[in-house]
């Protein structure tokens, strides 16, 4: 299987994703996740990438370009991949056409994540990350027993700077003026599958794999 989810933040994309992950062994590619690796780690490209994520605006398209096409030879994308927040812009869309087409692949689909805007907001806003081992919360939709600390690990939770609420206004600008477009460009290409994101985890995943024959 190899697809694009496609959404805004707070859709829910990267945890359906970390769940067909372990199921059917897929490459689980989220360039958020790999900048904010890269961030951590002190990189060059965590230092470009840090200033346009902090204000919630997009990386600029070369430099994930550039990134992407190292990240798709890796071996691991060989038993299939999901794609989570990239593309994010056209340009982005088109170099990934001439990448699989130069790899000789192809996709299966592009499953774009339907959800309402203040569902996203109390999601992003309300996001808590354990510092230790990475599990996700929710002060509103699933809290950990005891506030701030991890039910898994112990660890502290903490949260993403591009989670306040004045950042996640923005990045939802931002998707839908950078990202929304791709709605399109997919549809037209007929690659698109709509998903109802805001309905239960386990619904969405089996919607997903009705949607790709899973
Ligand atoms: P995410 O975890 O997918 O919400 O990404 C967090 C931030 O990383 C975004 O707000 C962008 O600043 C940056 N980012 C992630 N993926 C991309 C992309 N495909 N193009 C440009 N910027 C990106």
């Amino acid at each position: 299987m190899r697809v694009i989810f496609l959404g805004s933040p707070g859709a829910g994309k990267g945890t359906q994703a970390a769940v067909l992950k372990d199921r059917y062994g897929l490459a689980h590619i989220s360039t958020g996740d790999i900048l904010r690796e890269n961030v951590r780690s002190g990189t060059a490209l965590g230092k470009t990438a840090k200033k346009y994520m902090d204000s919630g605006g997009l990386v600029p398209d070369d430099v994930i370009i550039a990134m992407m096409k190292e990240r798709l030879q890796e071996p691991d994308c060989r038993g299939g991949f999901i794609l989570d927040g990239f593309p994010r812009t056209v340009p982005q869309a088109e170099a990934l056409d001439r990448l699989l087409d130069g790899m000789g692949i192809t996709l299966d689909g592009v499953i774009l994540f339907e959800i309402p805007r203040q569902l996203v907001i109390d999601r992003l806003t309300g996001r808590r990350v354990c510092g230790s081992c990475g599990e996700i919360y929710n002060v509103r939709f699933k809290n950990t027993k005891v506030p701030g600390v991890c039910d898994r690990c112990g660890g502290e939770l903490t949260q993403r700077d591009d989670d306040r609420e004045e950042v996640v206004i923005r990045r939802l600008e931002v998707y839908e003026e950078q990202t929304a477009p791709l709605v399109r460009y997919y549809e037209e290409k007929g690659r698109l599958i709509r998903v109802d994101a805001g309905q239960e985890g386990d619904r969405v995943v089996a919607a997903i794999e009705k949607a790709v024959g899973l």
